[in-house]
């Protein structure tokens, strides 16, 4: 059966990088792959054509799509525009009308680029690690939330974290299975000692990890988290964490594997459909010159064609392409270190469809 995919190309980069990735699912038309590719508008480019970021159309491609590919949103034009209608409330928002609640993000040093790490190549060569970021919950969805003045004049920001037990067990449950099928050890990560909201995903981790006697699960206080993050990256196999927490140190870890350029993301609902994307943003500063690194979209269409499209085959075909044309020494801007090929976005897509 043909599926279908929404392709969110979005701002800055966005296009540029997307289109790469499209030239991947293009190719494995030709192998077999059936596929119908759909287009909307998200973010600042959204908002300019229709004054939302986040359109009405986009929402009904998206909700009938099996898989959703998206760019990036967000930019320099857009940052003085009221909250309620920049760029990223689009992708929060289709994060939350999608219920799109699990975010996977794995960080994996490619060996060829050790050098490209800030860290010593000993500590984070052969780096595997996967963070599952909860994604429609917590601080940055919780209410009441705001600024208000003050009796005596002075203004006060608030925001509220709020999770119930529900949802920690369905981000948990989604944890420990993607644990059991790597190498069982789950560490879920919070801040028990000060905040009662993340006292209760403590425990109810605990009491979910009863029904996985194969998953040895530890604890760990986000700070503490982070520190291990940078002294001893490889001691993870996969985290579990709230949205923010995640938010911080998915970044953190990405940079463990030498470039926010090469990390890819899915985020899933209860079913299994997904929205896929690198997780670095839109790159204003680099927008439009064909310097950007398309391998985080393009590990994402893997993402998608393992999580979504039950194609692990082709999933891994990508993921070896992109291995292939690393050996051949090709790199982008960001990647790149003395004696290898420095090349663009665009010819970068080419030689990953090349090496397909
Ligand atoms: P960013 O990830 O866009 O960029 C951070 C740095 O990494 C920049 O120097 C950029 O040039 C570089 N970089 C990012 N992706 C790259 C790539 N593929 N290849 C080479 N270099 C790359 O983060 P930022 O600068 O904090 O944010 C820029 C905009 O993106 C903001 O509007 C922000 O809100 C938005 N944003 C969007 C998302 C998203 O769409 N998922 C995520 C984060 C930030």
């Amino acid at each position: 059966m043909t599926k279908k995919i929404a392709v969110l190309a979005g701002d800055g980069i966005g296009p540029e990088i997307v289109a790469e990735a499209v030239k991947i699912l293009e190719r494995l038309k030709q192998d077999g792959l059936k596929i119908e590719l759909e287009y909307g508008l998200i973010g600042g480019a959204a908002y300019d054509e229709t004054g939302t970021p986040l359109p009405e159309e986009t929402l009904r491609i998206s909700r009938q799509a099996d898989g959703i590919l998206l760019g990036a949103v967000g930019g320099y034009k857009w940052e003085s525009l009221d909250i309620s209608v920049r760029p990223e409330k689009g992708l929060l928002g289709i994060r939350s009308a999608l219920n799109l609640f699990a975010n996977l993000r794995p960080a994996i040093l490619y060996p060829q680029l050790a050098d490209a790490s800030t860290l010593k190549k000993e500590v984070v060569a052969g780096l595997d690690l996967m963070i599952v970021r909860e994604l429609t919950g917590g601080i940055y969805f919780g209410q009441p939330r705001g600024v208000r003045t003050l009796e005596n004049g002075e203004k006060e920001g608030f925001n509220t974290l709020v999770y119930r037990e529900s949802e920690v067990n369905r981000i948990g449950k989604v944890a420990f299975d993607i644990a059991q099928k790597r190498q069982g050890r789950l560490c879920s990560v919070d801040k028990a000692n000060v905040l009662e909201c993340t006292e209760l995903w403590r425990e109810t981790m605990t009491s979910l990890s009863n029904d996985y006697s194969d998953v040895e699960l530890s604890h760990m206080y986000v700070d503490n988290a982070a520190m291990q993050l940078v002294r001893a990256p490889k001691q993870f196999d996969v985290m579990v964490t709230t949205n923010m927490f995640g938010d911080i140190l998915s970044d953190c870890a990405s940079m463990l594997t030498g470039s926010i350029g090469m990390l890819p993301s899915a985020s899933l609902d209860e079913n299994g459909k997904g929205m896929y994307e690198p997780i670095h943003g839109s790159a204003p500063d680099i927008a439009g010159q064909n310097i950007a690194n398309p391998l985080a979209t393009i590990l994402s269409v893997a993402m998608m064609l393992r999580y979504t499209l039950d194609q692990a085959e082709m999933a891994d075909r990508i993921e070896k392409a992109v291995s292939t044309v690393l050996d051949q020494n090709f790199r982008t801007a960001d990647i790149y270190s003395e004696g290898m090929t420095k090349i663009g976005t665009a010819e970068m897509g080419d030689a990953v469809v090349a090496a397909l």
